[in-house]
């Protein structure tokens, strides 16, 4: 059964500072599944009208290139290929597949491209979830698991070495989505941007800075932290529109590979990197993991802070964030608001 669940965390876009702008374009469409806002700083409209545009044509081409929601991709030809079979997919989405297969390995195999053939047991693609048979689960986990992808990076092809394996980049495409936009828009002439992507933030270059926010499920229109971003992105994953429930527990559309088993709703991860690609896997891969293991997986890569927000088990909330948070942001960046007793902040 599927159920509307309050939001565990949004994304909240405000603006940092106030006060003259340079001319600006904003277009919101939808696209990749979801909602995109694309806003261009640049010295006239008419070079931010094309800045904003070269994102979208960005977006449209990561998408015919990796989504799995249609026949034409390069991704759905790899998986449509017979096991063992060379596809020519493009350098681009080897560059993909290899980024996915670093954070899997780095993750002990928490974020896994390969967990398409899950996704869709459970019935996430169909829009029908139901509990799956066992023997259907175990017959399915042997396909599932990054070492059965291998790449040809020189030569730009994959292949899926495992009959019935096929890769899924839902959960890193749109960060990798998001950096090309960014490229694309500054090559068009824009001198800054803000792109939001379902989820998925990236702030650069000159223009308004922005604050993503994370917001309290407990309490509408309040804010548990505030996270000031300028050339950097930010993803946040474990926040579900919807549920599943089965036997009166909860789960949501993130699968664990190792187990076969979507996640329990009850952490939400936000990293920031100033790669979206790299924010968008890990926050994935955090919320798999869970708040301590998650935490230690942000900890050990460079260049990446995050925070980590789950149920105390006593209705109330913990936030978790990485050491080197607090000295990327302003000290009052991450707060307890008024009446916010149930917060615990750690670090
Ligand atoms: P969203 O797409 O809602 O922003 P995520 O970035 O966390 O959220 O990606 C979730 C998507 O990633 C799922 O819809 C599915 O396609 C895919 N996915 C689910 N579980 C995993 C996993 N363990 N590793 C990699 N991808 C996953
Ligand atoms: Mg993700």
């Amino acid at each position: 059964m599927i159920r509307p669940l309050v939001f565990i965390l949004l994304l909240w876009l405000a603006p940092a500072v106030s006060g003259q702008e340079p001319p600006r374009e904003e277009q919101v469409r939808y696209v990749m599944g979801t909602i995109a806002t694309v806003r261009a700083w640049a010295p006239d409209a008419g070079t931010a009208s094309r800045a904003v545009e070269a994102a979208y044509t960005a977006f449209d081409r990561t998408d015919s290139l990796m989504s799995t929601w249609r026949d034409d991709s390069a991704l759905s030809k790899l998986n449509r290929a017979e096991a063992g079979l060379w596809v020519e997919v493009g350098p681009e989405v080897c560059q993909v597949l290899t980024e996915a297969k670093r954070v899997a390995e780095a993750s002990g195999g928490a974020f896994d491209p390969t967990v398409l053939p899950l996704v869709r047991l459970w019935g996430f693609r169909q829009g029908t979830v139901t509990l799956p048979d066992s023997l259907a689960l175990i017959s399915v986990l042997e396909s599932v698991g990054h070492p059965n992808l291998e790449l040809d990076l020189p030569g730009g092809r994959a292949r899926l070495v495992a009959a019935g394996a096929a890769v899924d980049l839902g959960g890193i495409a749109k960060g990798h989505a998001l950096d090309c936009a960014a490229r694309a828009m500054l090559k068009a002439g824009a001198e800054g941007g803000v792109i939001d992507l379902g989820g998925n933030v990236l702030v650069f270059g000159n223009g308004p800075g922005r604050q993503v926010g994370i917001v309290d499920p407990l309490r509408k229109n309040a804010l548990l932290a505030t996270i000031p971003l300028k050339d950097a992105a930010a993803a946040t994953s474990g926040q579900y529109e919807k549920y599943l429930t089965i036997k009166g527990r909860r789960y949501g559309h993130i699968l664990d590979p190792r187990t076969g088993w979507p996640v329990s709703p009850g952490v939400s991860v936000t990293v920031v990197s100033k790669r979206a690609i790299l924010a968008d896997a890990l926050a994935t891969a955090a919320v798999v993991l869970g708040p301590e293991a998650g935490l230690a997986l942000l900890e050990k890569t460079d260049g990446v802070e995050g925070v980590l927000v789950h149920s105390d088990g006593r209705g109330g909330l913990t936030l978790k964030t990485t050491s080197g948070y607090a000295s990327l942001h302003a000290a009052h960046t991450l707060q307890s608001l008024p009446g916010k007793g149930k917060v615990q902040q750690i670090h």
